[in-house]
């Protein structure tokens, strides 16, 4: 059986729109009678207003810098976003406070059963069946998407192995000693076992992982094949985030993703005016709302999340909306010598041209009227002097090309860099008011 819920996944397209109208009106209502920031934001418009999908347009978004304010006042330390009575919450869970203080996410038990069920729809379409013994190189800590994994899994009916407090060597041996068949983590991490393994004289592919399900970054196409060919396995990936949770993952077809319907209300705006849904094949932000979680209700979200938006329909069978590809987010793009520029970019040329290439990091800084860009590169152990100067050569040229900048190149020895177990700081925007995240 190809589907996690047959009914669900193949529902004709008006049907989702119906579904999701009447889910989004029952969710506002709730909203506004149960959270504080609802109670203030929705005040003046009624569950009548909301007559069609483009009725909710005209509802605002909610933004993180107002949930911060939100959440100080009562009940700690939830305060106004909390959706139930707090004696109901059964598991705290934050965000990674990277872009400034943690929003704190309550679940109580029947949204998180929500949220996992949801879930399962991303690891049953990646191909994920009870005869994988799935692996997760990880401690969890207080971080929701591991969790989310870890219990998707359960209730797919997989083999869950937690792989917390283990260095990356101790991990590699536990995947041989128990013969893991899948597993999921972040790309950068999944790259770092293999060269980690590599280095213990194993080779990545004799792991034996059939299925990989990536998380935490946005991936390049280039940057999963690289982990299919390492690991010889299939490479999936998805979205989410710890307030709107997961509600896109990848099918087996393998084309973009799916979003999950009608779980999710995903809008994907154009990013100048945030207004009018883009075309197919266009950059714009995803707005989320997910329709069923009552603990943490939200309107609108805006993700930050920029996706291409994706054609309908899959060779799969799935009727759900699709978004073509993650280009990165919004706070991720920024002005270089007026050009725009996104991160990303040089991670898909140099996971696609430059198998040399084991790390990066990219630098920003302003010298005198200038910016200037530089790319750390840290090659392969065993490049010879003669090829390392080839490569920065082909550096410069390939990513004049891909970006419109001139890099300034510089080769760091191999094992310099620091290597990410979760989310990947790559890019250091030195400038001034540039957010060095
Ligand atoms: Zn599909």
């Amino acid at each position: 059986m190809n589907f996690w819920n047959p009914y669900l996944e193949t529902l004709p397209r008006e049907a989702y729109d119906q579904i999701e109208l009447s889910y989004f009106r029952r969710m506002f209502s709730f909203a506004k009678e149960h959270s504080g920031l609802y109670r203030d934001k929705l005040k003046g418009i009624e569950e009548k207003d909301i007559r069609s999908l483009d009725d909710i347009k005209k509802i605002p978004f909610t933004e993180k810098e107002e949930m911060r304010k939100y959440q100080e006042v009562e009940p700690f330390p939830y305060g106004g976003l909390l959706g139930a009575p707090i004696e109901k919450v059964t598991s705290f869970r934050q965000t990674s406070g990277t872009t400034g203080k943690p929003i704190y996410v309550p679940e109580t038990y029947e949204s998180w059963q929500w949220r996992v069920e949801s879930w399962c729809h991303i690891l049953y379409m990646a191909g994920f069946r009870p005869r994988h013994r799935v692996f997760l190189p990880f401690g969890y800590n207080v971080y929701v998407a591991f969790w989310e994994a870890h219990f998707a899994s359960e209730k797919v009916g997989c083999e869950l192995v937690p792989g917390g407090a283990l260095d990356t060597k101790g991990r590699i041996h536990k995947i041989q000693e128990i013969r893991a068949n899948g597993m999921m983590n972040t790309p950068t991490y999944g790259l770092h076992i293999a060269e980690e393994a590599k280095s213990m004289g194993i080779d990545p592919a004799s792991l034996g992982i059939e299925r990989m399900l990536c998380a935490g970054e946005p991936m390049p196409p280039a940057t999963r094949k690289r982990l299919e060919e390492l690991y010889q396995c299939h490479v999936f990936d998805h979205i989410g985030g710890t307030e709107p949770c997961a509600w896109a993952g990848m099918c087996e077809a393998k084309d973009g993703m799916h979003i999950i319907e009608p779980f999710f209300l995903v809008e994907i705006l154009d990013r100048e005016t945030l207004q009018k849904e883009v075309d197919e094949g266009e950059i714009g932000v995803a707005v989320v709302t997910p329709l069923g979680r009552r603990s943490f209700p939200l309107i609108r979200f805006n993700t930050k999340d920029l996706v291409i938006k994706g054609k309908n329909g899959c060779s799969c069978g799935r009727t759900s909306k699709k978004i073509k590809e993650v280009v990165g987010r919004t706070d991720d793009l920024r002005k270089v010598r007026g050009v725009l520029f996104s991160p990303k970019t040089v991670e898909e040329v140099l996971r696609k041209e430059f198998q040399e290439v084991e790390e990066f990091e990219i630098i920003v800084e302003r010298r005198g009227l200038m910016d200037v860009i530089t790319l750390r590169a840290e090659a392969n152990p065993g490049l010879t002097v003669s090829s390392i100067e080839q490569t920065k050569a082909r550096l410069r040229e390939s990513l004049k090309v891909a970006t419109n900048l001139s890099f300034n190149v510089i080769m760091e020895p191999p094992g310099s860099l620091p290597r990410y177990t979760l989310k990947a700081k790559r890019f250091k925007d030195m400038r001034e008011g540039g957010k060095n995240e």
